[in-house]
């Protein structure tokens, strides 16, 4: 049999709090537990947010709490090249497209849809979907001539063309979920990749977004077994779909509890909640953090 491999992924766009902490240690205990190896992967394609300062203290206190990967993390800032020859094989295939609304249009075409009464599709992170439906119609010159006087674009997915593909079984797209999602679902899980509408393959700026990076390292990296947190369950139709359609292997899925703060919120490091730094500045230790997150 192969080796089970195991991932963990942050965004170093803050500081390491109880909630990452809970995510790595479980992947380490859950790799421990069947001898499988365990990656570190640094999703840090947002480059204004993600600083090497902020990566350098999340690695610290990772190593601080005994979380121990093996070979050098993968950086997804360094692998700009795997992201785009996914989009242009997208692209290709006819399911990528230049959006050029810049979110304010976006946002005011989805206000004028809501304001006549009309109701509007949210993805699962509560975002409007993309209103610019007709640029995947845009002729070849159309969107040429558009990319050459240099008006700035994002790269999207044409979701409506990639669930009407001849020989893509939407209705057969799982995956085997091994914890369970926001209302106990476990098992089989049948993907749901429409409601993410035309997601965003890279912004405007070029970067990979997170679906496309994401599914793509799981893959270069041989990650078989994805432990993440339970917010991140509704990603996984995009992630099955574009795993289906780029020739990607499908590894098991585990969503996770979240750590909660005491009202009842995810636990986030941009409102500054409780980070290991701040914790063990107090003279909490490593047993103590594990023992917080009920490990
Ligand atoms: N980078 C994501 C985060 O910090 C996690 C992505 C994943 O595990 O798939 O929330």
């Amino acid at each position: 049999m192969t080796q089970a491999v195991f991932r963990f992924a942050p965004s170093p766009n803050g500081r390491l709090h109880l909630g990452h902490a809970y995510s790595a240690l479980l992947n380490q205990r859950l790799a421990r537990s069947i001898g499988g190896k365990l990656l570190l992967r640094i999703e840090n394609t947002d480059t204004v947010r993600c600083t090497p300062v902020l990566e350098a203290r999340m690695l610290d206190d990772l190593r601080w709490l005994g979380f121990e990967w093996d070979g050098e993390p993968r950086r997804q800032s360094e692998h700009d090249t795997d992201y785009a020859e996914a989009v242009g094989r997208l692209e290709a295939m006819g399911l990528a497209y230049p959006a050029f609304l810049s979110r304010g249009e976006a946002r005011r075409l989805v206000e004028q849809e809501t304001s006549q009464g009309h109701s509007w599709p949210y993805d699962p992170d509560g975002v409007p979907h993309y209103p610019g439906g007709e640029e995947r119609l845009l002729s070849e010159q159309e969107r040429a001539r558009r990319v050459a006087a240099g008006d700035a674009f994002a790269m999207r997915f044409d979701m409506e063309r990639a669930l009407s593909l001849p020989g893509l079984q939407t209705e057969r797209l799982c995956w085997q979920e091994e914890c369970s999602g926001p209302d106990g679902e476990k098992g089989e899980i049948t993907a749901d990749p429409a409601a993410w509408g035309d997601f965003m393959l890279t912004g405007r700026d070029r970067a990979a977004a997170y679906h496309l990076a994401c599914v793509l390292d799981d893959a270069i990296q041989g990650v078989t077994h994805v432990v993440r947190g339970r917010d991140l369950y509704h990603a996984t139709s995009a992630h099955r779909l574009l795993q289906e359609l780029l020739g990607l292997p499908e590894p098991l899925y585990c969503h996770h509890d979240l750590i909660l703060d005491s009202d009842g919120r995810k636990l986030s490091k941009s409102r500054g909640d409780t980070s290991v730094a701040e914790l063990r500045a107090a003279g909490a230790t490593p047993g103590d953090i594990t023992r917080m997150v009920g490990l």
